[in-house]
């Protein structure tokens, strides 16, 4: 993807090819992500429809647009990132055997209990009868309180015991027993430990490497026993993350945490922009996503109003502002072929960029509609005095002004530009 995109700067021009091209990138990304095929499909189908019909903000670079539309069809496709909350609760881990629940129940009372809560992992694995020294000892290589019951076939009555020994605990993570199968036997027993236990959440452990088909199984555990939160563990292993994701988070189910390793460190609150930044290349995807995001807000402040046949002081403020905030506008003027840019109005800084709104802000609205009334005899004096500026300063942005508005005329009627950039208005 990181290839797909340098392409995407590269070719400056953002048509129905290019986009084409780039979405078989992308569509091979995901792909071999095992992100299923119908979901390729269709986003990259939105996408190209998006990008062909959208207008390019100013100042926003039309890569960047891109990747910003790119990450926000991702997140809808993998769902938002999870914020855990740090209050007392009860979590029960459900799933097939060697789904990774066992160690999946030491990391997260591990990682609670590194955040100031007092953590305790309940031992409600009745079949397999390693279970216990298994957790017990990954509770004491990380100092977690254990409670287990060694023979005691009833779940329900070592969850009862347990909460009684230790009331005090804020975080309690109760681990069960797989199956091979989501069979009655799995949720009976799921619904006797919970009657007991109360749990505040619900947690289906799943490993990435089921990649697509964990969203059947998501989607069955939800039915059957009312799961509320997804676990991804095994994200370090096979590349079928973004499979096992995807298909998670259409079934309606929340994932909540993902898992990347063995170690009892190896966990983290699902977090979007990280993964998807990966599996982009870009991993400072956040701070390139909010600065477009900016931009757009800015400059959709009457977004089809901005017309360059219009470019008048309201719509000239915004643009600059706009431009202003992301800093490349050499570049864009590059990109479009304009050599010759004025060097002062790529320079409009921050003070400057105030003075121009204030003054601005002293023009009436007529002035601001229809910059011929400033040559009229007494307007600029006005406004001087209305702003607290000088009338140099006025004249200042009356000419920069009347440079930009050359500029994007002599863009605006360029018949090659203009081929060029068939879908992309501006
Ligand atoms: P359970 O049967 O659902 O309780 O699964 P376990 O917790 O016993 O885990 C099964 C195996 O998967 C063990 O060998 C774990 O070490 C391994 N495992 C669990 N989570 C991860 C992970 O995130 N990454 C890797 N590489 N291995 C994991
Ligand atoms: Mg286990």
């Amino acid at each position: 993807m990181r290839q797909a995109l340098a392409k995407l700067k590269r070719a400056t021009i953002i048509d129905a090819k290019t986009i084409r091209e780039f979405n078989k990138d992308l569509q091979k990304a995901l792909l071999s992500s095992d992100v299923n095929v119908k979901l390729v499909l269709e986003f990259t189908k939105k996408l190209e429809r998006q990008v062909l019909e959208s207008k390019l903000p100013a100042g926003v670079a039309p890569r960047d647009y891109i990747t910003n539309m790119v990450y926000e069809g991702l997140v809808e496709l993998m769902g938002e990132s999870y914020s855990p909350t740090f209050e007392k609760q009860r979590i029960m881990l459900l799933g097939l055997y060697g789904a990774g629940k066992t160690t999946t129940a030491a990391k997260i009372a591990r990682f609670y209990q590194n955040r100031g809560l007092g953590a305790l992992i309940i031992c409600c694995d009745t079949q397999r009868p390693a279970a216990y020294e298994q957790l017990e000892s990954l509770a004491k290589s990380s100092n977690i309180a254990f409670y287990g019951e060694k023979g005691e076939r009833n779940p329900a009555k070592i969850v009862r015991n347990a909460l009684a020994k230790y009331p005090e605990k804020q975080v309690v993570v109760c681990d069960t027993a797989g199956r091979n199968a989501l069979d009655s036997e799995l949720i009976e027993e799921a619904k006797r430990i919970a009657s007991e236990f109360k749990p505040d959440s619900k947690m289906l452990v799943i490993s990435a490497d089921m990649g697509q088909t964990a969203g059947e199984q998501a989607a069955r555990f939800r039915e059957a026993v009312g799961i509320d939160g997804i676990i991804v563990t095994k994200m370090d292993g096979s590349g079928k993350g973004g499979g096992a994701l995807s298909a998670a988070h259409a079934s309606g189910a929340k994932v909540k945490f993902i898992t990347t390793g063995e170690k009892l460190s190896d966990i983290t609150p699902y977090d979007s922009e990280k993964f998807i930044g990966n599996l982009l290349g870009i991993p400072d995807i956040g701070s390139l996503v909010e600065k477009v995001q900016e931009a757009i807000s800015e400059a959709n402040v009457n977004p089809d109003e901005v017309d360059v046949n219009e470019l008048n002081f309201e719509t000239f403020y915004s643009q600059l502002k706009a431009m202003s905030k992301m800093g490349p506008l050499k570049n864009i003027f590059g990109m479009l072929g304009a050599s010759d840019v004025p060097k002062d109005v790529i320079d409009s800084g921050e003070e400057k960029l105030k003075k121009d709104k204030v003054i601005i802000s002293s023009m009436t609205p007529e002035e601001r509609r229809n910059e011929r009334l400033l040559h009229q005899p007494g307007r600029v004096a006005r406004i001087a005095k209305g702003s607290g500026m000088e009338e140099k300063d006025v004249h200042q942005l009356i000419s920069d002004f009347n440079k930009m508005k050359k500029l994007f005329n002599s863009l605006k009627n360029d018949r090659s530009l203009k081929r060029k950039f068939g879908g992309m208005s501006f």
